[in-house]
């Protein structure tokens, strides 16, 4: 094996030297079954983490040289007789094969590594039906988290966690012993039934992305082809006038803005609404529904795509001016104002409009980035609570009403202008404004004393109209109950 990365010292392997519970872990020889994939990535790691390591392959001969040296690679039953800890890096499809060593293994812990490649695919676990072809052993689910590349790759990247579970204490306190001795960070998750959920987790494709996803498509899907029909299809009709240039570059541009808006604006419309129902049922123990929940758990993700909108609608807009199409306009409109001896085209409020607009801009995108990289597990975790909330909650609200600023700046007059509404469709930045402007007037009608100490009482805990239980013993020795109010 060549010294590379796997050669240097893990950070997990440092952090736990002169721990004494670790200790009986290294030097423990430990077997594989299998020689593909993993079982090499395993093998190699296992030999840098101080184990001695016996590998059980079919075809010793033939695998040995794909090995580290200092791992021992022997025929199957070979390797079994040599250890009491076996990682079986086998696919569940060839488990069965390995039933002639069950007189070997019996008494012994096998790490079941396996991962399927259908969620659910099969009624139980594969982590259960090695259980039941290996009775006499005592199964552990784990390490199916960590890819080959991750063990491969040293303490330096990829996943950390290791996730664990055993009906048998001692045998999964083993294996999560073993797991910290390789620099991984063990997650007890329990009892064997947990297995299908971890088998389940490399299967996922970013669960908690998958709404804000769809949330954002949609909303891009929508913007953009109202603004199609307005910049596009309009003038096609009306004036037959062809502008389907825009599409690419000017339509995207101005739907990327309206997503991000509307987005950054659902951060905080769901704080809202549970602030409502706090003030409506005058408890914080009521259960918001499960939509509601779901809205506050995703709010991460939804500001995460807002950023990005709104990062891509600056490149845009950057871009703007390098289009032929921008420039061949230029020289038009420079022709036609000497044609017609134009010489002063400055228009004061033109400027100053433009001037704010772009500069409200920049500084909505500067917190948005703020928010993007504060959210990033790594700063989060620096950060105490109450920084974590200013940051979150003050300056995120703080970027919304800039990028009110921003919109209203930009939009300036048109809503006024009638030649703004083709078809009758209101211009764009109008219709953006409704969830925005509606967050923040709840924020403000939020912020008035009377509202504000009601709703601050009710979250440390008071509760209209609260109903404490008492039990009275009675004459006769015997109890009654009854309702008092914890008001009067
Ligand atoms: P692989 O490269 O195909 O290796 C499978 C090994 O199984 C073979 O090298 C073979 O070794 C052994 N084996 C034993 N009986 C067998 C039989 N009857 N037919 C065929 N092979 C047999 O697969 P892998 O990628 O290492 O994956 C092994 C296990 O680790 C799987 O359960 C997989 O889900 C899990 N896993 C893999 C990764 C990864 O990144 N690769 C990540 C997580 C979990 P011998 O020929 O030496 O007997």
């Amino acid at each position: 094996m060549s010294g590379g990365d796997m050669a240097k010292p893990l950070l997990g392997h440092q952090s736990m030297e002169g721990d004494p519970s670790i200790a009986p872990a290294a030097g423990r020889t430990i077997g594989v079954l299998g020689s593909g994939d993993f079982a090499r990535s395993l093998a190699i790691r296992l030999v840098c983490s101080g184990f001695k390591v016996v590998v059980g392959s079919r075809n010793p001969k033939r695998k040995a040289g794909l090995f580290p040296s200092a791992a021992e690679v022997t025929f199957q039953a070979e390797a079994v007789k040599k250890t009491d800890v076996i990682f079986v890096a086998v696919f569940r499809e060839h488990y069965s094969t390995l039933c002639d060593l069950a007189d070997v293994l019996a008494g012994k812990i096998l790490v079941d590594v396996s991962n399927n490649t259908e969620i659910n695919h099969h009624k139980e676990s594969n982590a259960e039906y090695l259980a039941s072809l290996f009775p006499a052993c005592t199964v552990v689910k784990g390490f199916n988290v960590v890819s080959a590349w991750t063990l491969q790759s040293g303490a330096r990247d990829g996943n950390k966690q290791v996730l664990i579970c055993s009906n048998n204490q001692e045998a999964k306190r083993i294996v999560a012993e073993i797991a910290q001795v390789m620099g991984f960070t063990p997650v007890d998750m329990g009892c064997m039934s947990s297995a299908c959920e971890i088998e389940n987790i490399p299967l996922r494709l970013l669960p908690a992305w998958k709404i804000p996803i769809f949330l954002a498509l949609g909303l891009f899907l929508c913007f953009f082809t109202y603004n199609l029909v307005r910049q596009v299809i309009h003038p096609y009709i009306r004036e037959q006038k062809n502008k389907f240039y825009k599409i690419p570059v000017e339509v995207v541009n101005t739907t990327l803005p309206c997503v991000a808006y509307v987005m950054l604006s659902l951060v905080y419309l769901p704080g809202v609404l549970a602030a409502c129902s706090q003030l409506y049922y005058g408890t914080k123990y009521r259960r918001f529904p499960d939509w509601l929940d779901q809205w506050l758990q995703h709010r991460k993700q939804i500001g995460l795509l807002s950023f990005f909108c709104a990062a891509l609608h600056a490149v845009y807009s950057l871009c703007l001016p390098m289009r032929r199409s921008h420039r061949y306009q230029l020289i038009e409109t420079a022709v036609k104002q000497a044609v017609e001896k134009k010489m002063n085209i400055w228009v004061e409020e033109e400027v100053w409009r433009m001037e704010i607009y772009l500069s409200v801009g920049i500084i909505a995108l500067g917190l948005l980035s703020l928010l993007a990289i504060t959210s990033l597990p790594s700063i989060a975790n620096s950060l105490n609570w109450r920084e974590f909330s200013f940051i979150q909650s003050t300056l995120g609200f703080i970027a919304l009403v800039i990028s009110t600023l921003h919109t209203l700046t930009y939009g300036w007059s048109r809503a006024f202008d009638e030649n703004q509404y083709k078809f009758y469709l209101p211009p764009t930045y109008t219709l953006t404004l409704l969830v925005p402007c509606t967050v923040i007037l709840a924020k403000v009608v939020f912020s008035l004393p009377c509202i504000q100490q009601r709703l601050l009482r009710i979250r440390r805990g008071w509760e209209k109209g609260r109903y404490v239980k008492f039990v009275l013993p009675s004459a006769t020795g015997e109890y009654s109950s009854g309702e008092t109010s914890s008001n009067v």
